[in-house]
């Protein structure tokens, strides 16, 4: 009976491998920005660390020279609700708000407890969101957890999202339009200024935008697409991650006062686990303390982000990205695992993205840019492609 039991499972997995759809866990090693894999040592062009700051030993040393055997806390060992709110919680709580001059702020384990927390928690079943059809598989599974009714519109096409609020305003109590700002999969960018604009029309409409990707990448302190589009404190739910350009952990929300008192009380991803860790609070306040002097990094990122897309283009790829994820499309996962295998023996590591990641059909190789990666890299690479 057990072995039919995992026959099933065994079956599925066959099924995923014939359709050069079955993943597991990447054995690699790291060096700075290097990864070896298979005694391979390639260009690590598949991190989230857009900066270039988890890889930068300088900066690890300066911060453990402010450690000591006291301050240095591995575990909260409690929900910030009982005794795991320390003082580094509030200390990068007030910086966040200073940053943002917003009236308040609070800080989650990772951007998913963010994402799959904030909608349950502030929607019910007189609330409608409305998202964006690519949105990040952590914002589905908020919005599936959440009692709100639910509907997609297509990419960016705010004259759908505009019919959408027209035909439904009147039943709901509240509807929210859920987007991310830099998206994750074609590294395109929202309006966020044309949404705010819409969100205006009605009283009872809200904007929820995921910045994973955008903060420290993008506005000229570094606080994402809604500093560079002037729209920080328009936006009722504006959220991130500290895992990308941050190179830490953690998720954040800037809002207004309420909201975060309604989170606090309501959130059961931030009530029912245990809080960071304050060493962990600690560093992502030191990176944050100096966004502000990363203006290079961002710039030079920008310049090769742009000319890697210029030359994808140029070579007839269609090349959807506006920002450092650059997507290769291919179409179909065979393909893509081939060429990415390709690229890695030549020293470059990036890695095919797949159904159900993406769309069937849609399979591509997804290159992340990191201000770390040298201008002769960049075009090598264009040489390849
Ligand atoms: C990576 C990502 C998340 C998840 O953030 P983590 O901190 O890694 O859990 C959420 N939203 C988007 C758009 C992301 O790309």
């Amino acid at each position: 009976m057990e072995q039919r039991l995992l026959q099933s499972y065994r079956d599925e997995l066959m099924q995923l491998e014939e359709k050069s759809n079955l993943r597991s866990l990447p054995e690699i090693i790291h060096r700075e920005r290097d990864v070896i894999r298979r005694g391979r040592q390639m260009l690590n062009l598949s991190s989230n660390d857009y900066l270039g700051l988890a890889s930068d030993i300088s900066l690890r040393r300066e911060f453990l020279e402010s450690l000591t055997p006291e301050n240095f806390l591995p575990s909260s060992s409690s929900s910030r609700l009982l005794t795991g709110n320390f003082e580094a919680n509030r200390d990068l709580e007030d910086l966040l708000c200073r940053l943002f001059g917003a009236e308040s702020s609070l800080v989650f384990s990772s951007g998913y407890h963010m994402n799959t927390g904030i909608l349950p928690a502030v929607c019910n079943s007189r609330t409608l969101i409305l998202a964006d059809k690519l949105v990040h598989a952590s914002l589905i599974d908020g919005i599936r957890l959440s009692k709100a009714g639910f509907a997609r519109y297509r990419h960016n096409d705010f004259e759908q999202l505009e019919s959408l609020l027209y035909k439904n305003h009147a039943d709901y109590e509240r509807i929210i339009i859920v987007t991310e700002s830099i998206f994750s999969m074609d590294g395109d960018e929202a309006d966020l200024r044309r949404l705010v604009a819409l969100k205006k029309s009605y009283p009872h409409v809200m904007l929820y935008v995921d910045e994973a990707h955008a903060v420290g990448t993008r506005g000229g302190k570094g606080l994402g697409c809604a500093e560079e589009q002037g729209c920080i404190a328009d936006i009722d739910f504006l959220t991130g991650t500290f895992g990308k350009a941050l190179a830490s952990v953690g998720g954040y929300i800037v809002c207004s006062r309420v909201i975060r008192d309604y989170l606090v009380n309501k959130m059961r991803t931030l009530i029912f686990t245990t809080a960071l860790p304050p060493v962990n609070l600690m560093w992502t306040r030191f990176i944050m303390e100096r966004f502000g002097s990363f203006a290079d990094k961002r710039n030079y990122l920008k310049k090769i982000s742009y000319r890697l897309r210029e030359q994808l283009a140029a070579k007839g790829y269609e090349c959807p990205s506006t920002s450092q994820i650059i997507p290769v499309m291919i179409g179909d996962s065979g393909s893509a695992i081939l060429k990415a295998e390709d690229l890695q023996r030549k020293g470059f590591y990036m890695l095919p993205v797949r159904p159900p990641t993406v769309p069937e059909g849609t399979s591509r190789i997804r290159i992340s840019l990191t201000a770390s990666i040298r201008a002769e890299e960049v075009e090598h690479l264009i040489s390849l492609l």
